[in-house]
Protein backbone atom coordinates (compact mmCIF):
# COMPACT_ATOMS: atom_id res chain seq x y z
CA UNK A 1 0.00 0.00 0.00
CA UNK A 2 2.92 2.51 0.94
CA UNK A 3 4.53 1.81 -2.09
CA UNK A 4 1.49 1.99 -4.23
CA UNK A 5 0.76 5.39 -2.62
CA UNK A 6 4.49 6.63 -3.12
CA UNK A 7 3.93 5.45 -7.07
CA UNK A 8 0.65 7.87 -7.31
CA UNK A 9 2.29 10.85 -5.46
CA UNK A 10 5.10 10.10 -7.63
CA UNK A 11 2.94 10.56 -10.52
CA UNK A 12 1.23 13.13 -9.38
CA UNK A 13 3.86 15.11 -9.53
CA UNK A 14 4.95 14.37 -12.42
CA UNK A 15 1.93 15.32 -14.11
CA UNK A 16 2.03 18.75 -12.47
CA UNK A 17 5.63 19.51 -14.87
CA UNK A 18 4.65 21.43 -18.00
CA UNK A 19 7.72 22.53 -19.55
CA UNK A 20 8.31 21.71 -23.23
CA UNK A 21 10.69 22.87 -26.21
CA UNK A 22 9.53 25.20 -28.50
CA UNK A 23 12.49 24.07 -31.29
CA UNK A 24 15.30 22.82 -30.59
CA UNK A 25 18.05 24.82 -30.54
CA UNK A 26 19.77 25.08 -34.32
CA UNK A 27 23.24 26.42 -33.18
CA UNK A 28 25.69 26.76 -30.27
CA UNK A 29 24.34 27.84 -27.57
CA UNK A 30 25.44 30.50 -24.86
CA UNK A 31 25.23 29.72 -21.16
CA UNK A 32 25.32 32.19 -18.19
CA UNK A 33 25.36 30.74 -14.85
CA UNK A 34 24.59 33.79 -12.00
CA UNK A 35 25.18 32.63 -7.83
CA UNK A 36 23.61 35.05 -5.99
CA UNK A 37 25.78 34.08 -3.37
CA UNK A 38 23.72 33.16 0.19
CA UNK A 39 20.63 34.10 -0.87
CA UNK A 40 17.28 31.89 0.91
CA UNK A 41 14.69 31.24 -1.55
CA UNK A 42 11.80 32.27 0.93
CA UNK A 43 13.58 35.90 1.15
CA UNK A 44 12.70 36.19 -2.63
CA UNK A 45 9.36 37.89 -3.87
CA UNK A 46 10.07 35.78 -6.78
CA UNK A 47 9.06 32.85 -4.35
CA UNK A 48 6.20 34.76 -3.01
CA UNK A 49 8.47 36.65 0.02
CA UNK A 50 6.04 40.04 0.61
CA UNK A 51 9.24 42.34 0.24
CA UNK A 52 10.20 42.95 -2.94
CA UNK A 53 13.17 41.83 -2.73
CA UNK A 54 14.21 40.25 -6.30
CA UNK A 55 11.98 42.17 -8.75
CA UNK A 56 14.44 40.77 -11.31
CA UNK A 57 14.51 37.36 -10.82
CA UNK A 58 10.31 37.81 -10.63
CA UNK A 59 10.61 38.91 -14.20
CA UNK A 60 13.16 36.33 -15.24
CA UNK A 61 10.80 33.82 -13.77
CA UNK A 62 8.28 35.31 -15.84
CA UNK A 63 10.29 34.42 -19.53
CA UNK A 64 11.39 31.33 -18.19
CA UNK A 65 11.20 28.29 -15.49
CA UNK A 66 11.02 29.03 -11.76
CA UNK A 67 11.81 25.81 -9.68
CA UNK A 68 9.97 25.87 -6.97
CA UNK A 69 11.70 23.33 -5.18
CA UNK A 70 15.62 23.55 -5.82
CA UNK A 71 17.49 22.66 -3.05
CA UNK A 72 21.69 23.26 -2.09
CA UNK A 73 23.31 20.22 -1.49
CA UNK A 74 25.92 21.99 1.12
CA UNK A 75 25.33 24.80 3.55
CA UNK A 76 28.46 27.26 2.27
CA UNK A 77 30.24 28.11 -0.53
CA UNK A 78 32.99 26.17 -1.73
CA UNK A 79 31.58 22.48 -1.39
CA UNK A 80 28.33 24.36 -2.81
CA UNK A 81 29.99 25.67 -5.80
CA UNK A 82 32.31 22.53 -5.94
CA UNK A 83 29.00 20.75 -6.30
CA UNK A 84 27.60 23.20 -8.63
CA UNK A 85 30.38 22.74 -11.50
CA UNK A 86 30.84 19.00 -10.86
CA UNK A 87 27.48 17.73 -10.49
CA UNK A 88 28.92 15.58 -7.86
CA UNK A 89 27.96 15.84 -4.15
CA UNK A 90 30.45 16.70 -1.10
CA UNK A 91 31.51 12.78 -0.40
CA UNK A 92 31.82 12.69 -3.87
CA UNK A 93 34.23 15.39 -4.92
CA UNK A 94 36.21 15.99 -1.41
CA UNK A 95 35.72 19.34 -2.00
CA UNK A 96 34.96 20.83 1.59
CA UNK A 97 36.42 22.68 4.92
CA UNK A 98 38.88 19.05 5.67
CA UNK A 99 40.18 19.70 2.07
CA UNK A 100 39.82 22.99 0.43
CA UNK A 101 40.85 21.61 -3.14
CA UNK A 102 38.70 20.64 -6.00
CA UNK A 103 40.82 17.65 -7.86
CA UNK A 104 41.61 18.52 -11.45
CA UNK A 105 40.56 14.74 -12.16
CA UNK A 106 36.60 15.94 -12.12
CA UNK A 107 34.65 17.28 -15.22
CA UNK A 108 33.53 20.92 -14.52
CA UNK A 109 30.70 23.12 -16.71
CA UNK A 110 33.88 25.24 -17.79
CA UNK A 111 35.65 22.07 -19.26
CA UNK A 112 32.83 20.65 -20.74
CA UNK A 113 31.69 24.21 -22.30
CA UNK A 114 35.56 24.90 -23.18
CA UNK A 115 35.59 21.33 -24.91
CA UNK A 116 32.56 22.00 -26.53
CA UNK A 117 34.15 25.21 -28.33
CA UNK A 118 32.61 27.65 -25.57
CA UNK A 119 34.93 31.26 -24.83
CA UNK A 120 35.01 30.38 -21.00
CA UNK A 121 35.05 33.50 -18.39
CA UNK A 122 34.35 33.75 -15.04
CA UNK A 123 34.62 36.39 -12.31
CA UNK A 124 33.78 36.34 -8.33
CA UNK A 125 33.53 38.42 -5.62
CA UNK A 126 33.54 35.83 -3.07
CA UNK A 127 37.28 33.93 -2.30
CA UNK A 128 35.50 30.61 -1.29
CA UNK A 129 33.94 30.38 -4.77
CA UNK A 130 37.36 31.38 -6.37
CA UNK A 131 40.81 29.83 -8.30
CA UNK A 132 42.11 29.70 -4.61
CA UNK A 133 40.99 26.39 -4.39
CA UNK A 134 41.17 25.32 -8.15
CA UNK A 135 37.82 26.06 -8.52
CA UNK A 136 39.04 28.36 -11.86
CA UNK A 137 39.49 25.08 -13.86
CA UNK A 138 38.32 25.30 -17.48
CA UNK A 139 38.20 29.18 -17.33
CA UNK A 140 40.09 30.59 -20.71
CA UNK A 141 39.91 33.97 -17.69
CA UNK A 142 38.18 34.09 -14.27
CA UNK A 143 38.79 37.38 -12.27
CA UNK A 144 38.70 37.81 -8.76
CA UNK A 145 36.82 41.29 -7.65
CA UNK A 146 39.05 41.96 -4.60
CA UNK A 147 41.87 42.26 -7.32
CA UNK A 148 40.97 44.45 -9.12
CA UNK A 149 39.93 46.82 -6.81
CA UNK A 150 42.44 49.95 -7.89
CA UNK A 151 41.45 49.38 -11.39
CA UNK A 152 37.69 50.54 -10.35
CA UNK A 153 38.12 52.42 -7.20
CA UNK A 154 34.67 53.51 -6.28
CA UNK A 155 32.93 50.54 -6.96
CA UNK A 156 31.60 47.68 -5.00
CA UNK A 157 32.74 44.08 -5.30
CA UNK A 158 29.81 43.11 -7.94
CA UNK A 159 29.75 46.33 -9.55
CA UNK A 160 33.30 45.83 -10.57
CA UNK A 161 32.13 42.26 -11.63
CA UNK A 162 29.30 43.96 -13.94
CA UNK A 163 32.58 46.40 -15.32
CA UNK A 164 34.26 43.39 -16.36
CA UNK A 165 31.25 41.33 -17.93
CA UNK A 166 31.03 44.74 -19.96
CA UNK A 167 34.74 45.20 -20.78
CA UNK A 168 34.36 41.13 -21.97
CA UNK A 169 31.49 41.93 -23.76
CA UNK A 170 32.62 44.51 -26.11
CA UNK A 171 35.93 42.74 -26.80
CA UNK A 172 35.53 39.16 -27.40
CA UNK A 173 34.76 37.73 -30.77
CA UNK A 174 31.08 37.72 -31.77
CA UNK A 175 30.91 34.76 -33.68
CA UNK A 176 31.91 32.21 -30.83
CA UNK A 177 29.65 31.17 -28.38
CA UNK A 178 30.50 31.46 -24.92
CA UNK A 179 30.35 30.45 -21.48
CA UNK A 180 29.73 33.19 -18.48
CA UNK A 181 30.01 32.42 -14.59
CA UNK A 182 29.65 35.29 -12.31
CA UNK A 183 29.28 35.03 -8.57
CA UNK A 184 27.52 38.18 -6.43
CA UNK A 185 28.15 37.72 -2.85
CA UNK A 186 26.34 41.14 -1.72
CA UNK A 187 23.63 38.89 0.52
CA UNK A 188 26.82 37.31 2.25
CA UNK A 189 27.93 38.86 5.56
CA UNK A 190 28.91 41.89 6.46
CA UNK A 191 24.74 43.15 5.90
CA UNK A 192 25.68 46.77 4.50
CA UNK A 193 23.48 47.14 1.56
CA UNK A 194 24.22 50.53 -0.24
CA UNK A 195 21.42 53.22 -0.39
CA UNK A 196 18.01 53.20 -0.70
CA UNK A 197 18.44 49.91 -0.24
CA UNK A 198 19.44 49.96 3.48
CA UNK A 199 16.54 51.34 4.48
CA UNK A 200 14.04 50.21 2.23
CA UNK A 201 12.83 47.32 4.50
CA UNK A 202 12.54 49.11 7.83
CA UNK A 203 14.87 51.06 9.91
CA UNK A 204 17.16 48.17 11.44
CA UNK A 205 18.08 49.28 15.31
CA UNK A 206 21.63 49.94 16.79
CA UNK A 207 22.07 46.54 18.02
CA UNK A 208 21.12 45.01 14.44
CA UNK A 209 23.33 47.26 12.78
CA UNK A 210 26.38 46.12 15.05
CA UNK A 211 26.05 42.59 14.50
CA UNK A 212 25.37 43.05 10.84
CA UNK A 213 28.63 44.66 9.92
CA UNK A 214 30.57 42.08 11.93
CA UNK A 215 32.17 39.75 9.29
CA UNK A 216 32.99 38.01 12.30
CA UNK A 217 29.40 37.24 13.63
CA UNK A 218 29.43 33.59 13.13
CA UNK A 219 32.58 32.94 14.93
CA UNK A 220 31.54 35.84 17.73
CA UNK A 221 28.41 33.77 18.34
CA UNK A 222 30.15 30.92 18.82
CA UNK A 223 32.83 31.97 21.44
CA UNK A 224 30.03 33.61 23.09
CA UNK A 225 30.68 37.29 22.46
CA UNK A 226 27.60 38.19 20.88
CA UNK A 227 24.01 36.43 20.60
CA UNK A 228 21.10 37.81 18.79
CA UNK A 229 17.70 38.69 20.30
CA UNK A 230 13.99 39.06 19.01
CA UNK A 231 14.66 43.01 18.44
CA UNK A 232 17.77 41.90 16.22
CA UNK A 233 16.23 39.44 14.19
CA UNK A 234 13.92 41.43 12.76
CA UNK A 235 16.38 44.08 12.02
CA UNK A 236 19.47 41.52 10.81
CA UNK A 237 16.69 40.50 8.35
CA UNK A 238 15.74 44.22 7.24
CA UNK A 239 19.44 44.72 5.98
CA UNK A 240 19.86 41.11 4.81
CA UNK A 241 16.77 41.30 2.50
CA UNK A 242 17.91 44.89 1.66
CA UNK A 243 21.39 43.19 0.66
CA UNK A 244 19.53 40.37 -1.52
CA UNK A 245 17.69 43.71 -3.09
CA UNK A 246 20.86 44.69 -3.84
CA UNK A 247 22.14 41.26 -5.54
CA UNK A 248 19.27 41.31 -7.50
CA UNK A 249 20.02 44.45 -8.91
CA UNK A 250 23.34 43.39 -9.80
CA UNK A 251 21.47 40.90 -11.93
CA UNK A 252 19.49 43.38 -13.26
CA UNK A 253 22.77 45.13 -14.64
CA UNK A 254 23.76 42.03 -16.01
CA UNK A 255 20.81 41.73 -17.84
CA UNK A 256 20.77 44.91 -19.39
CA UNK A 257 24.50 44.03 -20.64
CA UNK A 258 23.21 41.11 -22.28
CA UNK A 259 20.09 42.52 -24.05
CA UNK A 260 22.92 45.85 -24.94
CA UNK A 261 25.46 43.46 -26.47
CA UNK A 262 22.95 41.55 -28.48
CA UNK A 263 23.17 38.09 -26.77
CA UNK A 264 20.07 37.39 -24.55
CA UNK A 265 18.63 35.91 -27.55
CA UNK A 266 21.04 32.82 -28.21
CA UNK A 267 21.51 32.35 -24.84
CA UNK A 268 20.55 29.93 -21.64
CA UNK A 269 20.30 31.72 -18.59
CA UNK A 270 20.53 30.20 -15.12
CA UNK A 271 20.10 32.24 -12.11
CA UNK A 272 20.65 30.77 -8.53
CA UNK A 273 22.53 30.81 -5.29
CA UNK A 274 25.02 28.85 -3.42
CA UNK A 275 23.00 27.97 0.06
CA UNK A 276 20.84 30.61 2.06
CA UNK A 277 21.46 32.15 5.18
CA UNK A 278 20.52 32.09 8.98
CA UNK A 279 19.15 35.15 10.41
CA UNK A 280 19.11 34.49 14.14
CA UNK A 281 16.61 31.73 13.92
CA UNK A 282 17.58 29.10 17.19
CA UNK A 283 20.16 31.69 17.76
CA UNK A 284 21.77 30.68 14.13
CA UNK A 285 23.46 32.94 12.13
CA UNK A 286 25.10 32.74 8.74
CA UNK A 287 25.63 29.93 6.86
CA UNK A 288 27.73 26.61 7.79
CA UNK A 289 26.11 25.50 10.84
CA UNK A 290 23.56 23.13 9.94
CA UNK A 291 21.07 21.48 7.76
CA UNK A 292 18.33 24.03 7.69
CA UNK A 293 15.86 24.59 4.88
CA UNK A 294 16.40 28.36 4.90
CA UNK A 295 19.78 27.00 4.14
CA UNK A 296 18.90 24.38 1.83
CA UNK A 297 16.25 25.59 -0.17
CA UNK A 298 17.61 28.42 -3.06
CA UNK A 299 15.91 30.03 -6.33
CA UNK A 300 16.80 28.50 -9.31
CA UNK A 301 15.43 29.89 -12.53
CA UNK A 302 15.99 29.46 -16.18
CA UNK A 303 15.74 31.69 -18.85
CA UNK A 304 16.29 29.82 -22.44
CA UNK A 305 14.33 32.78 -25.21
CA UNK A 306 12.45 31.10 -27.51
CA UNK A 307 13.26 27.69 -26.35
CA UNK A 308 11.57 27.32 -23.31
CA UNK A 309 8.00 27.89 -22.40
CA UNK A 310 7.51 29.96 -19.00
CA UNK A 311 6.37 27.54 -16.18
CA UNK A 312 6.60 27.23 -12.74
CA UNK A 313 8.33 23.89 -11.94
CA UNK A 314 7.39 22.21 -8.99
CA UNK A 315 9.33 18.74 -9.00
CA UNK A 316 12.39 19.13 -6.93
CA UNK A 317 15.61 19.32 -8.21
CA UNK A 318 19.21 19.39 -6.50
CA UNK A 319 21.43 21.91 -7.82
CA UNK A 320 24.02 18.89 -8.62
CA UNK A 321 21.58 18.26 -11.95
CA UNK A 322 22.80 21.75 -13.62
CA UNK A 323 25.53 20.17 -14.80
CA UNK A 324 24.04 17.07 -16.64
CA UNK A 325 21.95 20.34 -18.17
CA UNK A 326 24.77 21.81 -19.05
CA UNK A 327 26.46 18.29 -20.38
CA UNK A 328 23.43 18.17 -22.71
CA UNK A 329 23.42 21.66 -23.63
CA UNK A 330 27.10 21.23 -24.99
CA UNK A 331 26.14 18.08 -26.90
CA UNK A 332 23.56 20.28 -28.45
CA UNK A 333 20.85 18.00 -26.59
CA UNK A 334 17.61 19.44 -24.95
CA UNK A 335 18.16 18.88 -20.59
CA UNK A 336 15.72 17.05 -19.09
CA UNK A 337 13.52 19.61 -18.01
CA UNK A 338 10.00 17.41 -18.96
CA UNK A 339 11.05 14.44 -17.23
CA UNK A 340 9.19 11.17 -18.08
CA UNK A 341 6.38 9.86 -16.73
CA UNK A 342 8.02 6.73 -15.03
CA UNK A 343 11.63 8.19 -14.13
CA UNK A 344 10.85 8.58 -10.41
CA UNK A 345 12.37 11.84 -8.73
CA UNK A 346 15.36 10.88 -6.58
CA UNK A 347 15.32 12.25 -3.05
CA UNK A 348 17.75 14.73 -2.80
CA UNK A 349 20.64 14.91 -0.28
CA UNK A 350 22.57 17.70 1.26
CA UNK A 351 25.71 16.94 3.70
CA UNK A 352 28.04 19.04 5.92
CA UNK A 353 31.09 18.19 6.99
CA UNK A 354 33.01 19.02 10.47
CA UNK A 355 33.87 22.78 10.15
CA UNK A 356 37.45 21.66 11.71
CA UNK A 357 38.78 25.63 12.25
CA UNK A 358 35.37 26.59 13.71
CA UNK A 359 35.32 23.63 16.24
CA UNK A 360 38.85 24.61 16.70
CA UNK A 361 37.64 28.09 17.50
CA UNK A 362 35.09 27.43 19.99
CA UNK A 363 37.16 24.48 22.28
CA UNK A 364 39.73 27.58 22.12
CA UNK A 365 37.01 30.09 23.91
CA UNK A 366 36.14 27.59 26.57
CA UNK A 367 32.98 26.84 24.61
CA UNK A 368 31.11 23.42 24.15
CA UNK A 369 32.09 22.31 20.53
CA UNK A 370 29.88 19.04 20.48
CA UNK A 371 26.88 20.61 18.05
CA UNK A 372 29.61 21.62 15.56
CA UNK A 373 31.69 18.79 15.63
CA UNK A 374 28.89 16.18 13.43
CA UNK A 375 28.74 15.49 10.59
CA UNK A 376 25.55 15.86 8.95
CA UNK A 377 23.47 14.84 6.28
CA UNK A 378 19.53 14.93 5.11
CA UNK A 379 17.40 13.34 2.51
CA UNK A 380 14.51 14.78 1.22
CA UNK A 381 11.27 14.24 -0.62
CA UNK A 382 7.84 16.04 -1.33
CA UNK A 383 5.15 13.86 0.67
CA UNK A 384 2.06 12.47 -1.00
CA UNK A 385 -0.04 14.49 1.86
CA UNK A 386 1.66 18.09 0.25
CA UNK A 387 4.84 18.80 2.64
CA UNK A 388 8.13 17.19 2.35
CA UNK A 389 9.73 14.24 4.30
CA UNK A 390 12.90 14.73 5.88
CA UNK A 391 15.43 12.42 7.31
CA UNK A 392 18.10 13.59 9.09
CA UNK A 393 21.29 11.45 9.79
CA UNK A 394 23.44 13.40 12.41
CA UNK A 395 26.74 11.54 13.58
CA UNK A 396 26.30 12.37 17.14
CA UNK A 397 22.43 12.05 17.65
CA UNK A 398 21.55 9.63 15.20
CA UNK A 399 18.95 9.64 12.42
CA UNK A 400 15.88 11.01 13.06
CA UNK A 401 12.55 11.00 10.34
CA UNK A 402 10.07 14.16 9.76
CA UNK A 403 7.40 15.70 8.39
CA UNK A 404 7.68 19.09 7.17
CA UNK A 405 4.32 20.72 6.60
CA UNK A 406 3.96 23.39 3.84
CA UNK A 407 4.53 26.03 6.51
CA UNK A 408 7.87 25.10 7.50
CA UNK A 409 6.72 23.31 10.75
CA UNK A 410 8.50 20.08 11.77
CA UNK A 411 5.77 16.64 12.97
CA UNK A 412 6.80 13.28 13.42
CA UNK A 413 6.38 10.76 11.36
CA UNK A 414 3.03 8.77 11.46
CA UNK A 415 3.09 5.07 11.62
CA UNK A 416 3.92 3.14 8.34
CA UNK A 417 6.65 5.59 7.80
CA UNK A 418 9.14 2.71 7.58
CA UNK A 419 9.31 2.41 4.00
CA UNK A 420 9.76 6.38 3.58
CA UNK A 421 12.47 5.85 6.48
CA UNK A 422 14.24 2.77 4.68
CA UNK A 423 14.35 4.77 1.09
CA UNK A 424 15.64 8.32 2.47
CA UNK A 425 18.47 6.36 4.69
CA UNK A 426 19.55 4.40 1.93
CA UNK A 427 19.70 7.54 -0.51
CA UNK A 428 21.59 8.65 2.25
CA UNK A 429 24.31 6.16 2.59
CA UNK A 430 24.39 6.10 -1.11
CA UNK A 431 25.65 9.69 -0.92
CA UNK A 432 28.34 8.81 1.89
CA UNK A 433 29.44 5.83 0.05
CA UNK A 434 32.74 8.13 -0.64
CA UNK A 435 32.69 9.46 2.82
CA UNK A 436 35.86 7.30 4.38
CA UNK A 437 38.03 9.83 2.33
CA UNK A 438 36.52 12.63 4.77
CA UNK A 439 37.53 10.64 7.82
CA UNK A 440 41.60 9.68 6.83
CA UNK A 441 41.35 13.49 5.30
CA UNK A 442 42.83 15.12 8.52
CA UNK A 443 46.18 15.82 7.04
CA UNK A 444 44.93 17.76 4.14
CA UNK A 445 46.49 21.02 4.72
CA UNK A 446 43.75 23.46 3.74
CA UNK A 447 45.45 26.57 1.87
CA UNK A 448 48.75 25.48 -0.55
CA UNK A 449 48.13 22.33 -1.62
CA UNK A 450 49.21 21.38 -5.37
CA UNK A 451 47.26 19.75 -6.97
CA UNK A 452 49.77 16.98 -7.91
CA UNK A 453 50.22 16.81 -4.15
CA UNK A 454 46.07 16.64 -3.48
CA UNK A 455 46.13 13.83 -5.80
CA UNK A 456 48.87 11.73 -4.09
CA UNK A 457 47.72 12.28 -1.27
CA UNK A 458 44.29 11.13 -1.78
CA UNK A 459 45.72 8.18 -3.53
CA UNK A 460 47.32 7.56 -0.29
CA UNK A 461 43.99 7.22 1.53
CA UNK A 462 41.93 5.66 -1.00
CA UNK A 463 40.21 8.20 -1.85
CA UNK A 464 40.08 8.05 -5.74
CA UNK A 465 38.86 4.52 -5.60
CA UNK A 466 35.98 5.67 -3.35
CA UNK A 467 34.93 8.25 -5.34
CA UNK A 468 34.92 6.31 -8.46
CA UNK A 469 32.28 3.82 -6.53
CA UNK A 470 30.65 6.55 -5.15
CA UNK A 471 29.54 7.80 -8.17
CA UNK A 472 28.22 5.09 -9.55
CA UNK A 473 25.44 4.35 -6.71
CA UNK A 474 23.65 8.09 -7.30
CA UNK A 475 20.26 6.11 -8.36
CA UNK A 476 20.09 3.10 -6.18
CA UNK A 477 17.14 4.48 -4.82
CA UNK A 478 15.61 4.94 -8.07
CA UNK A 479 15.29 1.82 -8.92
CA UNK A 480 14.77 0.68 -5.35
CA UNK A 481 11.48 2.96 -5.97
CA UNK A 482 10.53 1.16 -9.63
CA UNK A 483 10.70 -1.94 -7.72
CA UNK A 484 8.78 -1.26 -5.55
CA UNK A 485 5.83 0.01 -7.45
CA UNK A 486 6.40 -3.28 -9.61
CA UNK A 487 5.61 -5.52 -6.63
CA UNK A 488 2.98 -3.24 -5.63
CA UNK A 489 1.13 -4.03 -9.50
CA UNK A 490 2.45 -7.59 -8.85
CA UNK A 491 4.75 -7.23 -11.90
CA UNK A 492 7.23 -9.65 -10.01
CA UNK A 493 9.50 -9.83 -13.16
CA UNK A 494 9.80 -6.16 -13.57
CA UNK A 495 10.15 -5.92 -9.78
CA UNK A 496 13.02 -8.19 -9.54
CA UNK A 497 15.09 -6.85 -12.44
CA UNK A 498 14.72 -2.78 -10.91
CA UNK A 499 15.82 -5.02 -7.36
CA UNK A 500 18.62 -6.46 -9.21
CA UNK A 501 19.91 -2.89 -10.36
CA UNK A 502 19.52 -1.16 -7.00
CA UNK A 503 21.19 -4.17 -5.40
CA UNK A 504 23.95 -3.81 -7.77
CA UNK A 505 24.20 -0.05 -7.41
CA UNK A 506 24.03 -0.29 -3.61
CA UNK A 507 25.90 -3.78 -2.99
CA UNK A 508 25.49 -5.27 0.67
CA UNK A 509 22.62 -3.69 1.75
CA UNK A 510 20.33 -6.11 3.16
CA UNK A 511 16.88 -4.88 3.21
CA UNK A 512 17.31 -4.38 -0.67
CA UNK A 513 19.10 -7.65 -0.66
CA UNK A 514 15.59 -9.17 1.05
CA UNK A 515 13.15 -7.39 -1.27
CA UNK A 516 15.41 -8.31 -4.06
CA UNK A 517 14.75 -12.38 -3.21
CA UNK A 518 11.23 -11.70 -2.60
CA UNK A 519 10.66 -10.22 -5.26
CA UNK A 520 12.73 -13.28 -7.42
CA UNK A 521 11.08 -15.85 -5.34
CA UNK A 522 7.33 -14.84 -6.37
CA UNK A 523 8.95 -14.60 -10.07
CA UNK A 524 10.02 -17.70 -9.74
CA UNK A 525 13.54 -16.43 -11.00
CA UNK A 526 15.66 -19.23 -11.73
CA UNK A 527 18.52 -17.45 -9.79
CA UNK A 528 16.01 -17.29 -6.46
CA UNK A 529 18.17 -19.19 -3.98
CA UNK A 530 20.98 -17.25 -4.84
CA UNK A 531 18.98 -14.19 -4.67
CA UNK A 532 18.53 -15.67 -0.99
CA UNK A 533 21.59 -16.56 -0.24
CA UNK A 534 23.11 -12.97 -1.10
CA UNK A 535 20.44 -11.42 1.55
CA UNK A 536 21.74 -13.83 4.14
CA UNK A 537 25.41 -13.26 3.63
CA UNK A 538 24.80 -9.62 3.45
CA UNK A 539 23.11 -10.52 6.75
CA UNK A 540 26.44 -11.81 8.34
CA UNK A 541 28.44 -9.08 7.11
CA UNK A 542 26.47 -6.70 9.46
CA UNK A 543 23.88 -5.17 7.13
CA UNK A 544 20.75 -4.86 9.61
CA UNK A 545 17.53 -6.70 8.67
CA UNK A 546 14.62 -7.38 10.33
CA UNK A 547 14.59 -11.04 11.96
CA UNK A 548 11.39 -11.64 9.89
CA UNK A 549 12.87 -11.37 6.70
CA UNK A 550 16.00 -13.52 7.81
CA UNK A 551 13.81 -16.39 9.35
CA UNK A 552 11.99 -16.12 6.05
CA UNK A 553 14.94 -16.28 4.20
CA UNK A 554 16.47 -19.37 5.72
CA UNK A 555 13.38 -21.38 5.58
CA UNK A 556 12.95 -20.49 1.80
CA UNK A 557 16.35 -21.01 0.83
CA UNK A 558 16.05 -24.51 2.14
CA UNK A 559 12.11 -25.27 0.77
CA UNK A 560 13.64 -24.22 -2.79
CA UNK A 561 16.50 -26.30 -2.57
CA UNK A 562 14.49 -29.01 -1.63
CA UNK A 563 12.28 -28.69 -4.73
CA UNK A 564 15.15 -28.36 -6.62
CA UNK A 565 16.81 -31.73 -5.60
CA UNK A 566 19.82 -30.27 -4.24
ZN1 LIG B 1 28.20 31.22 -0.53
Amino acid sequence: MVGMALGMAVLLLIGLVVVMWIERPKRATSVVLVVLDTVRADHCSAYGYERPTTPHLTGLAAEGLLFEQARAVSPWTLPSHASLFTGLLPSQHGCHWEHRWLLDRFDTLAERLAAAKRETFGVTTNANASALWNLAQGFTTFLETWTLRDRHRGLADSGIANAEIDAWLARRDERQPFFLFVNYADAHLPYAPPPPYDRQFGEAGPGARRLAANGNLLQDVLAGKEQVDDADRAGLAALYDGEVRAADARLGELLALLDRHDVADDTLLIVTSDHGEMLGEGGEVDHQLSLNEALLRVPLVVRYPGRVRPARIPEPVALTAIKPWIDEIADQRLPDWSPSPDRTPPALVAQRYVPVDLVDHVIAHGRDATLLARRLSVAWRPAEAGGAWRLERDSVAGERLLHLAADGSTTAPPTGADAMRAMLSLALDEAEAAAPFVEAAGDFAPADTSDARALAQARATGYVAAVADGAVGLHASEHWLAARRATARRDFARADAEFAAAAMLAPGIATILLERAQAADAAAHPDAIGAIERFLQAVGSGSPAPATGVEWAVRRRDELRAERGH
